[in-house]
């Protein structure tokens, strides 16, 4: 079994960090005198915080198995979309409360303090600039701006995220009172960023790397699953030491012409073997589109296995409720569990159902149960996934763990009415298409 970092620990270590980062300013604190001194203080330990934060930050999104593992990517990635807004409040009540407390102090306006700080301190220069990166990546980020643009536009503007904490690490030294006044306050600050920065080269360039050259993975075969729909099979070696577990995704990255650049998160969709692995997707955008073009013999990136979407082999009842594409790591999962399992497979057409005959020939195999729900509400006569329906569909629903995955409307209707038929909260875990 590999090893996971739960959201408690994780949450603990970060809390733990801001504690001795709070002291860090503490023990550098000789006293505090008038209002400059008062701002001056406050700007001191929002800058800590941030300096802190960006680098929890970019550990969130360091690919780091275990906490991925633990704590599933889309809900690092909203912690990290949430980090972002902290340190763009930090870094920026620190630039004001520093500017102001300089200025009080000195009897000087803001304005004059603002010049004197950029030129005559060393680095705050580069520090401001690191500051309108920021400031850069938090405006692509905000839902209205994200919406317009690609999502490779978007990712790859984050990148100035590494950009701007180089830019800004030095001042740091250069000017922050905590620092320049200890030699092992500085040494234990730079471990931590070489630390991080060590994390990140490690799990996303040189993990991919030796994975890439140990699995050998190609595309073996495309498969039309249904008009919209293909699934993808990928041949490679000693698969099973990549440990995936059903249920988990993989980022794949295609190296023809047009894909190479672009890595895309897709689930399996069978239980991988020693040589095999599958995903299936649906077209709904251009890199979707294209791997029905694939041609056997491609070279493939994989970089994972990801996720916190894997079952609790121990509870003996299982109901995995699926809808649309969402029923591909559900349908690993269907495979591979044992006990008492129903699948709910939710689709608005016929025509939309995949793998029909192997989920049929599982079921049958196994003595689990599929019950396909497919149509508007209006030709079933009302919400089909309603407590009462899952209730009658699942009997025991209440003792069950529950497994979900579909587009997003679909799983937030579900789990309130999971809710309702009486399955504790802790007992439903689901998996989002979308970071
Ligand atoms: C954990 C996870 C597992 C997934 N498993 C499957 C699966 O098994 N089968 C399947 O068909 N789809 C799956 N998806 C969805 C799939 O990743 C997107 O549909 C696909 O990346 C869309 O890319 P596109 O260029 O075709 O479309 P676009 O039009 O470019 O994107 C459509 C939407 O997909 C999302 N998206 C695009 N690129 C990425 C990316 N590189 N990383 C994350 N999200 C992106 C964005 O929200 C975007 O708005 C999964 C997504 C996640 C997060």
């Amino acid at each position: 079994m590999a090893t996971a970092v739960g959201p408690r620990a994780l949450l603990a270590a970060i809390a733990a960090g801001a504690a001795a980062v709070l002291a860090l300013w503490w023990h550098s604190t000789l006293s505090l005198s008038g209002l400059g001194g008062w701002l001056t203080g406050a700007g001191e330990i929002l800058g800590l915080l941030a300096g802190y934060a960006v680098v929890v930050l970019v550990l969130l999104m360091a690919r780091i198995r275990p906490i991925e593992r633990g704590i599933g990517a889309d809900r690092l990635a909203r912690w990290h979309a949430m980090g972002g807004r902290y340190v763009i409040g930090l870094v920026s009540g620190h630039a004001l409360t520093i500017v102001w407390g300089y200025a009080v102090t000195a009897h000087a306006s803001p304005v004059s303090e603002t010049a004197t700080l950029l030129t005559n301190y060393p680095d705050v220069l580069m520090a401001t600039v690191a500051w309108f990166l920021l400031l850069g990546v938090a405006l692509v980020s905000a839902r209205a701006v994200r919406r317009k643009m690609s999502y490779e536009t978007w990712y790859y503007l984050h990148f100035y995220t590494y950009l701007a904490i180089a830019l800004a690490f030095s001042h740091q030294f250069a000017d922050g009172a905590a620092f320049t006044s200890s030699l092992v306050a500085r040494f234990w600050w730079s471990v931590l960023y070489l630390l991080v920065a060590t994390l990140v080269i490690w799990y996303r360039v040189w993990v991919p790397a030796r994975d890439f050259a140990r699995h050998q993975l190609r595309v073996a075969g495309v498969r039309q699953e249904g008009p919209r729909t293909v699934s993808i099979y990928i041949s490679g070696r000693r698969l099973r030491e990549l440990a995936a577990e059903p249920g988990q995704f993989f980022r794949w990255r295609f190296l023809t012409r047009d894909l190479w650049w672009q890595s895309h998160p897709y689930s399996l969709s069978a239980v991988p073997s020693d040589e095999l692995m599958r995903i299936t997707v649906q077209d709904v955008g251009e890199h979707s589109a294209a791997l029905a073009s694939l041609r056997p013999g491609t070279r493939v990136i994989a970089e994972g296995p990801f996720g916190a979407f894997i079952p609790d082999r121990t509870n003996r009842s299982v109901l995995l409720l699926a809808g649309g594409v969402g029923i591909t790591p559900l349908r690993a999962m269907f495979a591979a569990l044992s006990g008492t399992v129903t699948l709910i497979y939710r689709a608005s057409t016929w025509q939309d159902v995949v793998f029909q005959a192997e989920l049929d020939a599982i079921a049958e195999a196994r003595g689990a149960t599929v019950h396909y729900v497919v149509g508007s509400r209006q030709d079933l006569g009302g919400d089909p996934l309603s407590p009462t329906v899952l209730r009658r569909l699942a009997p025991g629903l209440h003792r069950m763990d529950v497994y979900l995955c579909g587009p997003p409307g679909m799983t937030g209707t579900a789990v309130a009415a999971l809710t309702e038929a009486g399955v504790p909260r802790r007992r439903i875990h689901f998996e989002s298409f979308e970071f």
